[in-house]
């Protein structure tokens, strides 16, 4: 089974979900799927949050953007009239409780931890919904789902948590790995999960990858694959360095570090949960689909390739 997320940067422009579905639909083995929020939702909510409690207006402009921005997106992407109708109604539900919580920080003026990692989570709640349309109108069977909702356990430290790795296998193994095996492929939100006792927390910013790496080794993927608009880590950055080339193969511990010192590809966690289990990684780029990009493994190497 292979675990596949699409970051941010993959859902870009207009037909982008398409191209994803497209993807998705060309993979022959049983696949989980984990998405992120469409570019730059998430900083907009960020960005609302910091305005809102002295400006009670700012409610009503991140609301008309966010529901102009997905439903743009949907009416693009989802070809089904029946299908399309549906995956509004639930973008508008969604919406509605967003807007519920983003006024009831304009009355009490105060923002709790607890509160912001929950309006943050927003972008990926309405994400998966796109997909889901995109893929159910293509015929092929799938169904959104929330991380929050299938036991994505982590410590509560909210606005950068780190997933407890067994209480999820155990979850996963009850609520995703019986969809997967009667056909349905699961779109999972990426970014969050939510404490023991069901509130939610977010993984840090460009938490998605992480969430990734947490799902594949919940659900003992065989592969886990990082699609990207970019074709994997480069020796330097190629803005600065002109004979800047593309990495073939890392070690997990060459990957983490290079995260680490702020190669900005991966979240710095993602190698953690694919280590103890030892799964492989590949950053792909989505729009060189066959490109095999860059391949993360135990016995990976690239410093002793140059030496
Ligand atoms: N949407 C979240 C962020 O922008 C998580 C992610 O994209 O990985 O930080
Ligand atoms: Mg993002």
């Amino acid at each position: 089974m292979k675990v596949m997320k699409f970051g941010g940067a993959c859902l870009k422009d207009k037909t982008s979900f398409l191209k994803v579905a497209e993807i998705i639909t060309s993979e022959k083995e049983e696949t989980i799927v984990v998405l992120s929020a469409i570019f730059n939702v998430t900083d907009s909510l960020l960005d609302c949050l910091q305005k809102v409690k002295t400006n009670e207006h700012e409610v009503i402009i991140m609301i008309n953007k966010i529901r102009k921005v997905h439903l743009t997106r949907a009416k693009k992407a989802i070809k089904n009239k029946q299908i399309l109708d549906r995956t509004i109604k639930s973008i508008s539900t969604k919406i509605q409780k967003l807007e519920g919580l983003l006024y009831g920080i304009v009355y009490t003026k105060e923002l709790l931890d607890s509160t912001k990692a929950l309006i943050l989570s927003y972008g990926e709640r309405i994400s998966v919904l796109i997909l889901e349309g995109v893929l159910l109108s293509k015929g092929v069977n799938a169904r959104a789902i929330e991380s929050d909702k299938i036991g994505l356990i982590t410590n509560s430290s909210f606005e950068n948590a780190t997933a407890i790795l067994p209480l999820v296998k155990n979850n996963l193994k009850r609520t995703v790995l019986p969809l997967v095996k009667n056909g349905t492929i699961p779109i999972i939100t990426g970014y969050f999960g939510c404490t023991k006792d069901g509130k939610v927390t977010t993984l840090g910013r460009n938490g998605s990858d992480y969430s990734a790496a947490v799902i594949a080794n919940g659900a003992s993927a065989s592969v886990l694959e990082i699609w990207k608009d970019v074709s994997g880590f480069m020796s330097a950055d190629p803005k600065v360095v002109k004979s800047a080339y593309k990495i073939d193969t890392l070690s997990y511990s060459e990957a983490a570090e290079l995260s680490y010192l702020g190669a900005r590809i991966l979240h710095p966690r993602t190698i953690e949960p694919l280590m103890n289990s030892n799964i492989p990684m590949f950053i792909k780029n989505i729009h060189d689909p066959n490109n095999p990009g860059t391949k993360i493994f135990r016995n990976g190497f690239w410093k002793k390739d140059i030496a």
